[in-house]
């Protein structure tokens, strides 16, 4: 997929962890750019991916690194001086406030076996169509490239695709919000997203003639055509989530075809 290199200095090493948990958050601000100043420029934080509201992905911190993004603390209470004296303070990142099993049972700085992708905030956790579209893809990649590099499958469930709120409930309760889409995120990754049409009967086509289908989904559908050569097809508009596909009868007669959208079938046109 096509990504943007934008390398911050904002890493350590992994030591000897693997990375076997995809985290998402949410930006404060609407700007990739401050997203970007924030890991690239100043020294606070860093996410290995940003992507954009329009579906751009940016890459600021190599999958074989840990970036700054999820830290946990291993202990409850640390030191610090305070007015010349050390004192012992609560750690509101405890690993073992985690809502993730796999959090609390490893008991080490989350950021060692995480990848984190940001996304440039909408509000409350919602995602524009082309950055669901966007981070379902960046998703499956981080998991091709996981395997290539570290020969770990990650699973495809709510433990290993998570957001901060599940790693930082108490300093992070609203990233990725509430609105996240999780489970389409997971649909996505399975090949899995639902796509309804309003046309699903068998029909009969003059040659020449067109017809125009609509599909609802929330990404846009890959339709095909079963047989090449009988009908072309192609994306008239989109509303929302409704997109409007024109089918056009362009074999001989008595040649048919059948209509699929992501790989299943719709309905079958005979041309006469
Ligand atoms: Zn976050």
């Amino acid at each position: 997929m096509n990504i943007i290199q934008k390398p911050s200095k904002n890493f350590n090493s992994r030591g000897p962890w693997a990375p076997n948990v995809i985290v998402n958050h949410i930006t404060g601000g609407n700007k990739v750019s401050s997203a970007i100043n924030e890991f690239t420029v100043n020294d606070r934080a860093s996410a290995h991916f940003v992507v954009d509201l329009d579906g751009t992905v940016y890459q600021c911190v190599d999958i074989r690194q840990a970036a700054w993004g999820n830290g946990t603390s291993q202990t409850q209470y640390y030191s610090a001086v305070q007015d010349g004296k050390t004192v012992s303070l609560a750690s509101k990142v405890w690993s073992q406030y985690s809502k993730l099993d796999i959090v609390r049972n490893r008991k080490v700085n989350a950021n060692l076996y995480t990848i984190s992708i940001e996304h440039v905030n909408a509000g409350g956790g919602v995602l524009t169509a082309p950055q669901l579209a966007a981070t379902i893809e960046l998703h499956k990649y981080i998991i091709a490239e996981v395997k290539r590099i570290y020969g770990i499958t990650i699973p495809i469930d709510r433990e290993h695709i998570t957001g901060h709120c599940f790693i930082a409930p108490k300093t992070k309760p609203s990233c990725p919000g509430a609105y996240f889409p999780y489970d389409s995120i997971l649909a996505g990754i399975l090949g899995k997203i639902e796509v309804k049409s309003d046309t699903t009967c068998d029909m009969v086509m003059k040659q020449g003639a067109t017809y125009q289908l609509k599909l609802t989904s929330i990404i846009q559908p890959a339709v095909t055509i079963g047989t090449a050569g009988v009908l072309t097809q192609e994306l008239v508009r989109q509303t929302g989530n409704d997109y409007f596909v024109k089918i056009k009868a362009v074999g001989k007669p008595g040649t048919g075809a059948g209509v699929f959208a992501n790989g299943k079938k719709l309905f079958a046109v005979n041309i006469e």
